[in-house]
């Protein structure tokens, strides 16, 4: 019998980043010891002032504007003047629920092809599916640091042909290798040249460990999308509040974009909304700096503890990801190494490949977040006293599961 889906639908499956957390959840039930480094979500507590706006508003419940509060969105076009210089103005931002729902807008509305440097997060390919676009992986090598250069770049535009739309997708720190791209102006400049489309997805920009925040729209305001949220910098993921900048060339886009939203989604809860207005108001700057030390000093304790010469990585620089790739012959592909390791250890991670790396490199992503943010937050009193004493206190669990799978290694 037909199972009555689309055949492009019926190909999808679960994202599975979330799968990986389900997956956990469910063999921690069964009284399992499991150490989630598969799922990404931020540990820490939402601002509490935030919080506050949320209770305060609790009792809105009239539907606001298809794009969202005109006071949120003015913050966040200040809030994106400040670090870009650039400006978006409020007609062209768009809340949504998620940034992840703003990503997979454009790509209805879009008439092109993609173009993913691989290791590119997992939902990018399946949303480029949806909207049946092509996508074209650009490979990147740890040399430079998992990022495309800029003569890879044009490669990979002159090998798709003259004639297409293009948007390339980059993502900035980097969702799985944790790294910060230091080459956005030769990216920018080879954009330029060919009249591509930027999506600039700067949903951990704030989670920069050297505390800048640096983003390609610096480079080439005039056609690069930004998305961003709250969801990582503000620790308030299941809140569903992000938003789409679009350049001011592309409002034809945006009117597209609004007629979507409207039809689909309508408008984000409204009671989040106001408390988003807290969110954007100040700079949040210690929580920040606090977020973002702890982060750094907890990826560093596995960076350290893991590094060998049977796993290589390189050094986390933001988000809260490390990309292990381990060196052996043993299995053949990524998800069997993240089986096995998974069934020897307890350590749940997810496989390169779901990451748009070749099934055969033994890659993984591991998220390091597997810890009570809470109480690390409440007893980090500033940013200079996070030492590996505290970080064997308060994330025990990734201190254990780094110990497993750095014991685990040394038998490949
Ligand atoms: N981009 C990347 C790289 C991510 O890891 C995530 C994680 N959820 C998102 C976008 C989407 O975030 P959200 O929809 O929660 O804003
Ligand atoms: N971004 C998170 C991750 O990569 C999970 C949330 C999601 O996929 O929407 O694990």
């Amino acid at each position: 019998m037909s199972s009555k889906v689309k055949k492009k639908i019926l190909g999808l499956k679960e994202s599975s980043t979330l799968a990986i957390n389900e997956k956990s959840k469910e063999l921690i039930l069964k009284g399992k010891k499991i150490y989630q480094f598969g799922f990404g979500q931020s540990p820490f507590p939402v601002p509490e002032k935030i919080v506050k706006k949320l209770k305060e508003n609790a009792h809105r419940k009239e539907y606001l504007p298809i794009q969202g509060l005109p006071e949120l969105r003015k913050k966040i076009s200040n809030y994106l003047f400040e670090r870009t210089g650039n400006n978006y103005p409020i007609e062209n931002i768009l809340i949504t629920p998620g940034s992840k729902e703003a990503m997979l807008l454009i790509h209805i509305a879009f008439d092109g092809d993609i173009i993913i440097p691989a290791p590119g997060w997992v939902s990018y390919k399946p949303q480029a599916d949806i909207g049946s676009n092509k996508v074209h992986w650009l490979e990147t090598y740890r040399s430079n640091n998992w990022f495309p250069s800029g003569k890879d770049l044009e490669k990979k535009i002159k090998s798709i042909g003259k004639r297409k739309n293009l948007i390339l997708i980059l993502n900035s720190p980097n969702n799985p290798s944790g790294s910060v791209c230091d080459n956005f102006q030769e990216l920018a400049q080879v954009a330029k040249k060919y009249g591509i489309l930027i999506l600039s997805d700067e949903i951990y920009t704030d989670l920069t460990f050297t505390n800048e925040y640096n983003s390609i729209s610096k480079f080439y305001p005039e056609s690069t999308f930004i998305t961003g949220g709250l969801s990582k910098w503000c620790g308030a993921g299941g809140w569903r509040l992000g938003f789409l900048a679009v350049p001011k060339k592309l409002s034809e886009f945006m009117k597209s974009l609004k007629s979507l939203a409207s039809e689909s989604y309508s408008t984000v809860n409204t009671p989040t909304q106001y408390a988003s207005v807290e969110a954007y108001s100040s700079n949040h700057e210690i929580y920040k700096i606090k977020v973002r030390a702890i982060l750094k000093a907890v990826g560093n304790y596995v960076y350290s503890n893991l590094k060998s010469n049977k796993v290589l990585i390189n050094p986390p620089q933001g988000a809260f990801y490390l990309m292990p790739e381990f060196k052996n012959k043993k299995f053949k592909n990524s998800t069997q190494l993240c089986d096995a390791i998974l069934n020897d250890t307890g350590v749940a991670m997810l496989p390169g490949s779901d990451f748009g790396f070749n099934p055969k490199k033994m890659l993984t992503r591991l998220s390091y977040t597997d810890f009570d943010g809470i109480e690390f937050f409440k007893n980090t009193s500033d940013h200079k006293t996070i030492d590996v004493k505290m970080v064997k206190r308060y994330a025990p669990n990734v201190v254990e599961g780094t110990t497993k799978l750095s014991n685990w290694a040394k038998n490949l």
